[in-house]
């Protein structure tokens, strides 16, 4: 039985603030340590339900924030960015569940500790057939590509509440409750280690009663932008539509050729933010 792991970072335990995730910080060691043990709770888990190959997708900013010889599970490292599936990259169909390790909530959304989607430089709001999207949401569209289920999800309150719709069923792991954008009250890591251990054992039991993620077709993925000059630059895109000054719309019916689509405009964009 074979495990994606698409690992963030905001959503870990302890962690409230960029300097503890961002590479270069004399906090980012300790941020990196607290990341590496919930992924290892979760292989923990999942190995006891079962689980027997694991490959675990590094996605968060430089996507260098795992060290290989950490993992447990002998698991597949990918890392390195400017992966062409971006938080994705690495999934196919031959695998049977996807855990969302880590990850937060959209931009717009309360309660929220480092509240983003995708670039926060950049994207004010997502939505996918007129619903507000994270990470989570987007991601899934891969997922729903492939038919394969999300089974576990783990961070604040608000990363489960937003991936209630494309994961119903999968264990979903609240590790902190955030207070605002840049605080929280967080479960002692331990306590957490147990929670991950705890939900990644019936995930992997549940695996094969879980559905993947299911979208309306036609769908359209509209992105607003902080300023009009992104939505202009995306536009480069083919298939992307302006939808109001700030705001582009991106059309396929193709979930994976939406996703491409999506990082492409992400990447794009990059170049227009201030800094
Ligand atoms: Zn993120």
């Amino acid at each position: 039985m074979k495990l994606f792991l698409s690992t963030d970072f905001e959503g870990t335990s302890g962690i409230v603030a960029w300097e503890q995730i961002i590479e270069g910080n004399a906090e980012y060691e300790q941020g990196r340590r607290l990341l590496t043990d919930e992924v290892n709770a979760v292989i923990t888990g999942a190995l006891e339900g079962g689980a027997s190959e694991f490959v675990v997708n590094d996605a968060h900013h430089h996507m260098r924030n795992l060290h290989p010889q950490d993992l447990k599970g002998r698991a597949t490292l990918i890392t390195g960015k400017h992966k062409p599936l971006y938080m994705m990259e690495g999934l196919d169909a031959s695998f049977d569940g996807i855990c969302f390790v880590s990850y937060h909530g959209s931009i717009g959304a309360e309660h929220a500790i480092l509240s983003h989607t995708y670039n926060p430089g950049a994207i004010w709001e997502a939505r996918l057939n007129g619903d507000v999207v994270g990470e989570s949401g987007i991601n899934a569209l891969v997922a729903a590509h492939y038919g394969v289920p999300i089974i576990f999800v783990s961070g604040d309150k608000t990363t489960a509440r937003e991936s209630e719709g494309i994961a119903p069923q999968a264990e979903k792991v609240v590790v902190k409750h955030s207070l605002g954008r840049f605080a929280a009250a967080h479960l002692h890591p331990s306590v957490a280690w147990d929670l991950f251990q705890a939900g990644a054992t019936p995930a992997v039991r549940k695996l094969g009663q879980m559905q993947p993620p299911a979208f309306e077709l036609p769908i359209a993925l509209e992105v607003t932008f902080l300023v009009a000059d992104m939505a202009e630059m995306a536009l480069w895109v083919r298939g992307v539509e302006r939808a109001g000054p700030r705001t582009v719309k991106l059309t396929n019916d193709n979930l994976l050729d939406l996703y491409r689509m999506f990082v492409t405009v992400v990447t794009l964009t990059r170049a227009l933010v201030d800094r």
